[in-house]
């Protein structure tokens, strides 16, 4: 059963519909594997870092902001004469720790032409006290690390310039420009140097600009940092920045959920899914389908062959034939092939149950039906009569005419004997060479006797020439004819002995004549029919 389930047509297409949906599934798997989630990927390192660059560049104009402030201060004439020492007032006007508040300085300090400091002003980080000198002393000892990086810096690269600088309790942002002329002519009398420290609240003030998370912190330079960093439904990306001190850096770093990712992720998972779904019901579909077109149609075309070759349509095999398709082709061509085998086989039939030349029943098919008819009588107990028809000097007509005309008198005298027996509904055989046998069911002595005259007078009115006959100058036949009356139980072999014996006796007295035999006394075990014959 199993076996013959693993041969079947719809485990095949099974077998192969599967092998194409798990190979689809896997270049689906694969495909999603190796090129969808790998670009998605990166598509969320590109817009991470892009924001990262923004937060960067808000540092950047941040910068250039300061640059730009503390050139409005150094470009300008009272600035100019302050550092000369020509502007007494100028400190007492302008520094205050409200400004350095709200402008959100930590350090404004001045040199003068040869680099010293000139005047310092600032707002200690911790304390937020506000104070004034002209020398790294006292109140103003906290600027020291400033005032010497400004120095370093004002050496190396005395033109306008900002860095970063990694500050005490958090980095700050430096601008340092030359002291010239309201008009921008010099020479320049000095450096002024703004610092703006990068700390909390500049940061928060920085987020409400880009709208990121922003981290801001000082690090080793040396201390290897990834660009990015992934922790379950959050990416990170940070980026060192140098500062003016080359062993400490300042890392910025910014957070953005992975929603997109994740969205886009569960997009393709969704998909994944409906598409096995989707394959599935193809597969289903088309096994159905296959079901219905194919393996449908081919049983009822196996049924339909069973059926035509027991002689028995149905409306079934009559739809597959209307059929347009090829199974309709195929149950056409089938049922053309085996009604030309049934021809066939009632062509051999007949062939085998009748004489070819005549055209007459044979001796086969007399004998089957002198015994279906000696049963029939048996159980109807009616009179059954049988004829032998034996033509005269037969041998002297063929050694007369020749074979061929013997041949064509056979067959003349055959037909008229048909005819007769159709008339009369009996049947006449042709059993021996020119001899014919009939089988009168239902039929008396006295009847069978009329018809045997009737035989004979039809053949003698058929007048076929006979010169060689000693007879008569045209063909004639002797009948003998056996007869049961109802009730009597003899076998079909004894019956055609009496016909034999009737027509022995016909021959016996000079040919031309009919007889019939009827037994002296009821024993017929004497007399046998030659079945030789
Ligand atoms: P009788 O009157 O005693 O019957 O004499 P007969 O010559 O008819 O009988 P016999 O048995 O001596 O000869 C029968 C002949 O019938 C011999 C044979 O050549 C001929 N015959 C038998 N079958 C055929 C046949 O099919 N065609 C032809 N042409 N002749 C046949
Ligand atoms: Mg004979
Ligand atoms: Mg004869």
């Amino acid at each position: 059963m199993l076996r013959h389930f693993s041969q079947s047509l719809r485990f095949q297409f099974l077998v192969a519909l599967s092998g194409v949906l798990l190979l689809a599934l896997c270049s689906l798997v694969v495909m999603s594997q190796w090129f969808i989630f790998p670009a998605l990927h990166e598509e969320e390192r590109g817009i991470i870092s892009q924001e990262l660059k923004r937060v960067e560049r808000g540092l950047v104009l941040a910068q250039q902001d300061l640059l730009a402030q503390a050139r409005d201060w150094a470009n300008w004439d009272d600035t100019y004469l302050f550092v000369q020492g020509n502007q007494p007032r100028y400190a007492e006007v302008n520094f205050s720790p409200e400004m350095m508040e709200e402008m959100r300085y930590q350090l404004i300090a001045f040199f003068d032409v040869n680099g010293e400091i000139y005047y310092l002003s600032g707002l200690a980080p911790d304390t937020h006290h506000f104070a004034t000198c002209s020398r790294v002393v006292d109140d103003c000892t906290w600027m020291a690390p400033f005032i010497d990086s400004i120095r370093q810096s004002i050496e190396n690269t005395p033109d306008q310039q900002y860095f970063l600088f990694p500050g005490i309790s958090s980095p700050a942002m430096v601008a340092i420009t030359p002291i010239l002329r309201t008009d921008g002519s010099g020479p320049s009398t000095g450096w002024l140097a703004k610092v703006r420290l990068i700390d909390k609240k500049w940061v928060v003030q920085m987020e409400n600009v880009t709208g990121l998370p922003i981290t801001i912190e000082q690090q080793p330079t040396s201390d290897a940092i990834p660009l990015t960093n992934i922790e379950g439904e959050t990416i990170y990306a940070q980026h060192l920045l140098p500062t003016n001190v080359p062993a400490i850096s300042i890392l910025v770093g910014t957070q953005l959920n992975r929603t997109h990712y994740l969205a886009s992720l569960s997009t393709i998972r969704y998909v994944l899914i409906w598409t096995a779904c989707l394959m599935l019901f193809v597969i289903g579909f088309v096994l159905w389908l296959m079901e219905r077109m194919i393996l449908k149609p081919l049983k009822a075309l196996a049924v339909f062959a069973k059926q035509t070759s027991s002689e028995d349509s149905s409306l079934d095999s009559a739809l597959l034939c209307r059929r347009n398709d090829e199974i309709g082709m195929l149950a056409r061509s089938f049922e053309q092939q085996l009604s030309r085998q049934s021809e066939l086989n009632a062509e051999l039939l007949k062939l085998s149950t009748h004489d070819s030349l005549t055209g007459l029943p044979n001796r086969r098919l007399f004998d089957q039906r002198l015994h279906a008819s000696i049963h029939e009588m048996e159980a109807s107990s009616q009179p059954l009569a049988v004829m032998m028809l034996d033509i005269d000097h037969f041998k002297l007509f063929n050694d007369h005419y020749g074979h061929q005309r013997g041949d064509q008198c056979l067959q003349q005298v055959a037909q008229a004997l048909q005819k007769v027996a159709t008339t009369h509904d009996f049947l006449i055989a042709r059993t021996g060479g020119e001899e014919f046998s009939a089988l009168l069911p239902n039929t008396s002595a006295q009847q069978a006797k009329h018809i045997g005259q009737l035989l004979h007078n039809t053949i003698d009115a058929l007048a076929l020439p006979h010169l060689a006959s000693p007879v008569a100058p045209y063909v004639t036949i002797s009948v003998g004819i056996g007869s049961l009356d109802e009730g009597t139980d003899i076998s079909p072999n004894v019956l055609m002995s009496t016909a034999d014996q009737a027509l022995y006796s016909a021959k016996a007295a000079g040919r031309h004549q009919v007889k019939i035999f009827t037994p002296p006394n009821a024993d017929f075990s004497a007399y046998r029919y030659d079945t030789s014959l």
